[in-house]
């Protein structure tokens, strides 16, 4: 039997924290922080070692890590996932690349972190590893390899057919994409770890406490109101559920599915002892891990958004997107065929319309936000974290200086349109990679979806 849900695997493995007290009435504070994920916190962590004496209230309408921080795919890269020309309005390549370079330091900071405040994430360090399976795929790994080393990643490099079959034997493999220096995490052992470093260093983070609504100087929740001169959103995927902002990032679904433990035979077949975090070129790509136990995760988009912004219930899927991953298990793995499949769960995170990242602050009124990370947040949350600390103390930094500061982007469109640019772009996207699995170059509908919902 698949357990559905109850917010991730993640949990299934270490069990569901212990619930934290919601806030108790009305509250003055120094800095108030809206939602308790990775950015939430790190954003703690950082002002509080600037400066220990701050007064950090963080509400969480259910619990510290409820969100994509405890679901998702534990890949922590610190790669530059967004198109680097749309940052360069207002900016230079120089400093797109200081942005590129300082997300590569994000991994290395996360590990610091980790093993200075003895947080436990099954943090491993490894190569990320993107496979090519056919002749569109190859060529698109190619083109990506040549932009990213453009771009200053100079730990991105290709592997012929042989060397990545020899590192995980997935069949068709044309060639990989290497990327050096990235690590596996558990992600809800981290965001855990996390949130008890932070309180023990003095915030309180107050769950089940629903904020709705922020205003200048003033968050607004279901158990009180809380008074700070700062306030700091950190609601990504959930973020459209706010008033005044419900069509500032699209909540984009990603599901995964864990298989039972495999057994060592089934290993020997499949390879991957260096645990690389792994996934394909494929237009609808999935990310995949193997974990501390010998399971196996497969990850991609499953149904990609749901009208009008509505989200998950606890991280339920469908089952058509348990068939898609599934099918995607079979394919790369044939040797896990008989796997039973323990866990499948779903999460939301939050894409801007022009599908970039932006850590925002405003002086005048206090308030400022991060997030739109498109699927790359275990990494980016850190680097945001540090620069909204910087932000919200008024400091300037080579941080506060990056050209994702106050990178501003316009809304999604209304309902109807939003829906049916993401479905069609998907739907675009799923057509390609079925024409390409025929053989031939990339498919001009990839790009014909890319353009439909703005991601280019
Ligand atoms: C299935 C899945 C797989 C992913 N895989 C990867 C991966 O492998 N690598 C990677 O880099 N990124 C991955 N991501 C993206 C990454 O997990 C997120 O970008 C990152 O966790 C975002 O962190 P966050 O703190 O900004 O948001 P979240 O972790 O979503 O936290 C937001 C918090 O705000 C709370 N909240 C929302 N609204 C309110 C409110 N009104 N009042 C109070 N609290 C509120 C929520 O309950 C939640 O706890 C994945 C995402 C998903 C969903």
């Amino acid at each position: 039997m698949t357990t559905l849900g109850k917010v991730s695997f993640w949990y299934e493995d270490i069990g569901l924290p212990v619930p934290r007290a919601p806030l108790a009435g009305d509250i003055q504070a120094d800095i108030c922080i809206v939602g308790a994920g990775y950015t939430g916190l790190w954003s703690a962590y950082y002002l509080l070692k600037a400066q220990p004496d701050l007064r950090i209230v963080i509400v969480e309408q259910r619990f510290a890590g409820f969100g994509a921080s405890g679901r998702n795919g534990g890949w922590l890269t610190g790669g530059f996932a967004w198109n680097h020309r749309r940052y360069l309005a207002g900016n230079t390549e120089a400093g797109v690349r200081a942005m590129v370079q300082a997300m590569g330091g994000t991994v290395d900071e996360v590990a610091r972190v980790c093993e200075m405040e003895g947080i436990d994430a099954d943090l491993l360090r490894t190569d990320e590893m993107m496979v090519a399976t056919t002749p569109a795929q190859l060529a698109r790994m190619q083109a990506e390899v040549v932009r990213r080393r453009h771009w200053g990643e100079a730990a991105v490099r290709a592997i012929g057919a042989g060397e990545a079959m020899d590192r995980v034997a997935v069949p068709g493999t044309l060639g990989a994409m290497i990327v050096g220096g990235v690590a596996r995490v558990q992600p809800a052992k981290l965001v855990q770890g996390l949130a008890r470093v932070v309180e023990a260093a003095g915030a309180t983070i107050a769950e089940a406490t629903t904020a709705t609504a922020i205003a200048p100087g003033v968050v607004t929740t279901d158990r009180g109101v809380v008074r700070a001169r700062s306030i700091l959103r950190a609601t990504e995927g959930f973020t459209a559920r706010l008033p005044g902002h419900r069509r500032d990032w699209l909540p984009l679904n990603s599901a995964q599915i864990v298989t039972a433990p495999l057994p060592a035979d089934i290993w020997r077949k499949i390879g991957w002892e260096g645990h690389e975090i792994l996934g394909d070129f494929a237009n609808a790509y999935c990310y995949c891990q193997r974990t501390r136990e010998g399971r196996l995760t497969v990850g991609a988009r499953g149904i990609p958004y749901r009208y009008a912004s509505a989200i998950d219930d606890d991280g339920t899927p469908d089952v058509e997107t348990i068939r898609r991953l599934t099918t995607i298990l079979h394919r790369h793995f044939p040797a896990a065929r008989g796997a039973a499949i323990d866990h499948a769960w779903c999460g939301v995170l939050g894409v801007p319309r022009d599908w970039c990242a932006a850590v925002n602050f405003d002086p005048a009124t206090g308030i400022g936000s991060a997030g739109g990370y498109v699927g790359v947040g275990v990494s980016t949350a850190n680097l945001a974290g540090r620069t909204l600390a910087d932000l919200a103390l008024g400091r300037t930094t080579a941080l506060t200086g990056l050209p994702w500061v106050n990178h501003r982007v316009r809304a999604w469109e209304p309902e109807p349109l939003r829906w049916l640019g993401v479905r069609g772009m998907y739907a675009l996207l799923n057509a390609a990679d079925a024409r390409e699995a025929r053989g031939g170059g990339p498919s001009r509908l990839a790009a014909i979806g890319g353009w439909l919902a703005g991601r280019g």
